[in-house]
């Protein structure tokens, strides 16, 4: 049934994310303390739907078409939608003026800054480049599929909202836009520094297994991007081979923490005019 027996965790912790948000939005208290880690289950979904909208976790279409529907519940967010913005924009233009999400929309010297207000822009810019490629001519199929997932998704949220509007404000729609922001603030992580024009170094890379572990493979970027189809499970192997022997050092980082500090808190400078790491 599944294409590879690695998307038994993706499935086991789209469960968890089912079952924790259920238990929470039925019996939660104190909704501060549960924010960060629901939020951070919620993002584990959206990296789970990002390596299935590229990778399609099933044989069958059908199968494939209803993860699809749970995933776009799950996150508040229409699989489609992000298909467009993500596979079709993202990977066809990687961080050029015609990618919705161009890292240089933001300037600001004090690099935090451009952190916190990235994500605000570019969701305002998805949203209109996405609107504007779907009502372009022959693009009637995802229109038609993103509008259909919103039937669904905007229908049961309404629902939960008339059940308990504060349960649902709390553990779904809050922890949802927090993932979302994570979400996009993590392509200005990964491409606002390397040569966009090149072909390997136009990505950051993290390899520490651990952080790869919890996030299914995520910092391996290059190698992503190299070959957007291949299954995030031989992503370290394929780093190995491919992108480790000709990429810049520096944008193949270990850390994860070492480099948001470097990067966002100290020195936190932002040095990209030449889009070169400096250190
Ligand atoms: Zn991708």
């Amino acid at each position: 049934m599944l294409r590879y027996t690695a998307d038994i965790r993706s499935l086991v912790f789209i469960s968890s994310a089912i079952l924790l948000k259920a238990i929470f939005w039925m019996y939660g208290e104190h909704p501060f303390v549960w924010l960060i880690p629901i939020s951070y289950l919620t993002f584990l979904c959206f990296i789970i739907k990002h390596n299935h909208l590229h990778c399609g976790m099933f044989k069958n279409k059908k199968y494939n078409r209803i993860m699809d529907y749970l995933l776009t519940l799950l996150n508040g967010n229409p699989a489609t939608g992000m298909y467009v913005i993500h596979v079709l924009n993202h990977h066809e233009h990687i961080n050029d003026k015609e990618d919705w999400g161009y890292t240089n929309n933001v300037k600001y010297q004090w690099n935090i800054l451009n952190l916190i207000i990235y994500p605000i822009i570019t969701t305002g810019n998805f949203i209109k480049g996405k609107n504007k490629f779907l009502k372009e001519k022959g693009n009637e199929i995802f229109q038609t599929r993103e509008s259909r997932e919103k039937v669904i998704l905007f229908s049961f949220y309404i629902l939960l909202l008339i059940i308990d509007p504060l349960q649902t404000i709390w553990y779904i729609i809050l922890p949802n836009l927090v993932a979302q922001m994570i979400v996009v603030a993590t392509n200005l992580l990964q491409h606002d520094v390397g040569n966009r024009d090149s072909e390997i170094n136009h990505s950051v890379n993290f390899t520490n297994p651990i952080l790869n572990w919890l996030t299914f493979n995520n910092g391996y970027h290059t190698i992503h991007h190299l070959y957007p189809e291949l299954h995030w499970s031989l992503c370290p192997e394929h780093h190995k081979k491919y992108v480790k022997p000709h990429i810049d050092p520096k944008l193949d980082r270990e850390s994860f923490l070492e480099t948001m500090f470097k990067f966002y808190i100290w020195p936190g400078k932002r040095f990209l005019a030449e889009n070169q790491i400096q250190e």
